[in-house]
């Protein structure tokens, strides 16, 4: 039961040896993502492990198939990076971790929000420099302010739920209504309407064909003048050169994205020493309304240890030949 785990960072192989103590699992970590270069590093392996940037796409896995790989054990929930239609032919069985910590991402999200209205990050470095002035450090008050949910699933439920405990009125957009969330007063609008009427819009939807740059310049042309606007879902939900034109007007008036559309190249590494190439990217880096972390909001310890046990579970089941709980089909 032998299983290759690809883009390996030191937390990955702390918490999947832990979870996997008393099994027959046995791990091979790969400190490289799975790319078209190192896919052929899968070939022994009847299982691999992935997680949100490796490359699952038809070539990588054509190679990945010419070898001994019939699943792909995905540690994360979503699978948007992964060509399901292309696995599905080659006999490739996908299983992802449905839910982790919802409370982690949710928890984030509100961080994000609250940083970029009170301003800790400035606060934090200017007491250390014995500077003490305010200014420059005001914000509002988040109660009786207007809060759009897009996707209330389970993140999307739990986020309006702290919000609603800060006195926020919640507009909420999802093609399947949440009773959790009209139970909190969150009233289910069309998408136009939450966005002209939130003075801070959060996206916790999946990332789909049909929710790519759902907040693009049109969208963004439609925001209420100001507006916050907070992703920890997936990078590709914001029109990134639409969020600078909104950004640069003032129609955006707050941006704080944990996850963003090329962080493939940028995230999950230390990129201290290097030049950023992706001159996006760096436009955003100049806004002092912007707030961007590197894919973290997953990054708590109830999270890592659940995923990794369920990483396991799914795993097992494959070896087993049993069916597989959590796995993701084509729809
Ligand atoms: P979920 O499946 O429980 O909820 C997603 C919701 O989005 C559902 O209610 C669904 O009906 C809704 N939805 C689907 N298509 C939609 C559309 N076109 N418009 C509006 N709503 C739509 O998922 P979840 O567990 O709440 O996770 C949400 C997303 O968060 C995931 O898809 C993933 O991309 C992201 N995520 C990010 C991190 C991170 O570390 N930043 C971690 C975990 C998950």
């Amino acid at each position: 039961m032998k299983v290759a785990v690809f883009g390996t960072k030191s937390y990955d192989r702390q918490f999947l040896e832990t979870a996997s103590q008393g099994t027959e699992l046995r791990w091979h970590f790969f400190e490289p993502r799975l790319t078209e270069t190192t896919a052929p590093l899968a070939h022994p392996f009847e299982a691999i492990c992935c997680f949100v940037n490796d490359t699952i796409n038809d070539e990588v896995l054509r190679i990945v198939a010419a070898g001994k790989t019939r699943m792909i054990a995905m540690r994360c929930a979503g699978y948007n990076n992964v060509d399901l239609n292309i696995a599905k032919e080659l006999g490739i069985r996908v299983a992802r971790v449905p839910a982790y910590s919802p409370y982690a991402v949710a928890e984030h999200a509100v961080g994000l929000i609250l940083t970029l209205n009170r301003k800790y990050h400035k606060a934090y470095n200017r007491v250390r420099e014995g500077n003490f002035s305010i200014e420059g450090l005001l914000g509002f008050d988040l109660h009786g302010r207007t809060v759009g949910v897009i996707g209330t699933g389970k993140i999307g439920q739990l986020f309006a739920k702290i919000m609603h405990g800060f006195g926020c009125e919640l507009l909420a957009y999802d093609l399947h209504p949440a009773e959790e969330c009209t139970k909190l007063g969150a009233k289910y609008v069309s998408l136009d309407e939450l966005l002209g009427n939130s003075d801070i819009i959060s996206l916790h939807c999946p990332l789909l064909p049909a929710t790519k740059h759902l907040i693009d310049a049109e969208a963004i042309g439609k925001l209420k003048p100001g507006a916050m606007i907070i992703n920890t879902s997936r990078g590709a939900l914001i029109d990134t050169k639409a969020a600078i034109g909104g950004l640069k007007s003032g129609q955006i008036g707050y941006l704080g994205i944990d996850v963003y559309e090329e962080e493939a190249d940028l995230f999950f590494e230390n990129k201290s020493e290097t030049v950023i190439q992706d001159d996006v990217f760096a436009r955003l880096m100049t806004f002092p309304n912007v707030l961007v972390t590197g894919h973290q909001a997953f990054f708590t310890e109830n999270a890592l240890q659940a995923i990794a046990e369920v990483t396991v579970e799914n795993l097992e089941e494959f070896f087993a030949g049993k069916a597989l709980t959590r796995e993701v089909k084509v729809d």
